[in-house]
């Protein structure tokens, strides 16, 4: 018997199923109880005489982790070794910008780069308020696209965005990341891999997350958990690592522990008042802030 080294492309309840390295896919259990491998985890595999399925003998040392907290406030890691967080807002549902600033303030957390994705423009075509917080976003360093998953244009800078790497795409439920996800593999009707997991695993039908080949290089990774994330973050201290724009700016205020909150001598406020910092993307900053502050209260009493 001998060991290969292979990727985690989904998982369901108990099972995996693997891409070795000559591109081969193959179901796979885990060894013992105490292997936990998610989507895009290298993994080290052994064939079984006589079965189908591999064994999962170790987990290689993750780049990253997206986590968030379950039901029972623990940690859950839903998928691993991610190269790109792609946020998606929509003409439709409204575009709701704190949330999206939440998803990137975690992809700051993962230490991953991001962009924007605006969808649906065949019903808002170039409104004035949705491209100026394009602009912001693109000011600050982020990707941005606009597309149509239902027409098809614009499909091609999304497609751009994935090429090479291995990203995980984020938003709102109803913004179009399904329909996103079937322009990019040209395949309109097919619901993802998730599917063809579930004839194959019968009774094993839990699907926690997939990772899905685009035509082109690169990758998406599909979860139902993954879709409407957010941070929790520890302390509201973190909020401010998640804006990159806050991060630069922070160097120059007075206080090195300033919050940029009341702080006096914040080079953050004062960034806000001259207007090269967008109000917006600071009212979201506060936001985290006292969301993060009202959660750590409500845990721990007194
Ligand atoms: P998800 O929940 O983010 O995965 O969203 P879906 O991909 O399921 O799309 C939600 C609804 O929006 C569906 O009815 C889609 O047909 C529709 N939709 C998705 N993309 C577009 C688009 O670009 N334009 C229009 N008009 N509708 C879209
Ligand atoms: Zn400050």
């Amino acid at each position: 018997m001998s060991s290969e080294h292979a990727l985690v492309i989904a998982t369901y309840s108990q099972r995996m199923r693997l891409r070795l390295a000559d591109g081969a896919e193959v179901d796979a259990r885990i060894k013992g109880k105490r292997l936990r491998p998610v989507c895009g985890d290298r993994v080290t595999a052994t064939a079984i005489d006589k079965e189908t399925d591999w064994l999962i003998t170790a987990i290689g040392p993750r780049d990253n982790e997206l986590t968030r907290p379950n039901v029972r406030g623990r940690v859950e890691v839903l998928a691993a070794n991610i190269d790109y967080l792609v946020a998606v807002a929509a003409a439709e549902p409204r575009a709701d910008w704190f949330i999206i600033d939440r998803y990137l303030c975690a992809a700051e957390l993962m230490n991953v780069p991001a962009g924007v994705i605006f969808n649906k423009i065949d019903l808002d075509g170039d409104a004035p308020a949705t491209r100026s917080e394009l602009d912001t976003y693109a000011s600050i360093g982020y990707d941005t696209a606009s597309c149509s998953a239902e027409t098809g244009a614009g499909i091609a800078d999304v497609q751009r965005l994935f090429e090479n790497r291995c990203g995980i795409i984020v938003g709102q439920s109803g913004v179009g990341k399904s329909s996103i996800i079937n322009r990019l593999r040209g395949e309109a009707l097919q619901k993802t891999a998730a599917v063809s997991g579930k004839t194959r695993e019968g009774r094993h039908t839990t699907v926690n997350s997939v990772m899905i080949s685009l035509p082109g290089g690169g990758a998406v990774i599909d979860s139902p958990g993954v879709r409407d994330y957010a941070p929790a973050m520890a302390s509201s201290r973190m909020a401010a690592v998640g804006f990159r724009e806050i991060v630069s700016l922070a160097v120059g205020c007075r206080f090195a522990n300033c919050r940029h909150l009341r702080e006096p001598g914040c080079a953050v406020k004062d960034a806000v008042e001259r207007g090269t910092m967008a109000a917006r993307r600071y009212e979201s900053y506060k936001r985290i802030v006292n969301l993060t502050n009202q959660l750590s209260q409500g845990r721990s009493p007194g």
